[in-house]
């Protein structure tokens, strides 16, 4: 199937309230374009210097996330496009990230990746490192000049184990859904969340009816990698 019927395929069974990411990673502009062709407007990519490329020679209505790990010292490549970036998990990252906004008079969404898969992995945040984070932001929300102010964080994001079990995939997706709940009543000039980040070609079936507001999707559209 072409990556037109893919995409129309997927996003006919998404309910109104789940955004779907097109993770074009690895791939070419010309399969890019004809998503955005199909009336794609959301991409996503995990290499900051791919990214930068493809906005260059893309549409300029295109939201761009960055939805793979993020060095600090790249930040400032993707500063004055990226619309959401999906793995934050430090707070010296968010400073930079802030810093490069407000060099280009912007503010920039932010995910706060959490750690919910049992398979060993360098990157997330444990639900102790998440709720530092999220208090160190409020103070700096109190206070008049809050050193974060460039930066706003939208939601939570967050990757399942790599398995075929399906009872384990829900867990750790429920999981993530129940530190949401428990964080989504928090309301401050730089954090409010609203979007659980869940669910890939794989999982984003179970990853919705456990909550998942965006899902990040790449073979099921463009294909094997
Ligand atoms: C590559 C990638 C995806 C998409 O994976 P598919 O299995 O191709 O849908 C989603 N999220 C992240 C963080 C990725 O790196």
């Amino acid at each position: 199937m072409s990556i037109s019927q893919n995409l129309n395929n997927i996003k006919s069974s998404l309910p109104s309230h789940v955004t779907l990411v097109a993770v074009s990673k690895t791939k070419p502009v010309s399969d890019l374009m004809e998503a955005y062709n199909a009336g794609q407007r959301i991409f996503g990519e995990n290499k900051i210097q791919e990214m930068t490329e493809k906005w260059e020679q893309m549409p300029k209505d295109i939201e761009w996330h960055m939805i793979g790990h993020v060095q600090t010292n790249k930040v400032k490549y993707m500063a004055q496009f990226v619309s959401l970036i999906h793995g934050v998990d430090s707070l010296k990252l968010l400073q930079e990230i802030n810093k490069q906004a407000a060099k280009n008079n912007r503010t920039i969404d932010c995910l706060l990746q959490v750690y919910i898969a049992e398979e060993e992995s360098k990157f997330g945040l444990d639900e102790k490192e998440l709720e530092e984070i999220l208090k160190q932001l409020s103070e700096a929300a109190q206070s008049p000049d809050n050193e974060f102010k460039n930066i706003r964080i939208t939601g939570l994001m967050g990757m399942a184990t790599f398995t075929e079990n399906q009872d384990q995939i829900k867990k750790e997706f429920q999981n993530l859904k129940a530190i949401f709940d428990k964080y989504k009543e928090l309301k401050t000039e730089n954090c409010q969340l609203t979007t659980i980040s869940m669910g890939m070609s794989g999982d984003y079936q179970p990853a919705i009816e456990c909550g998942s507001t965006m899902i990040r999707v790449g073979s099921s559209i463009f294909g094997t990698r």
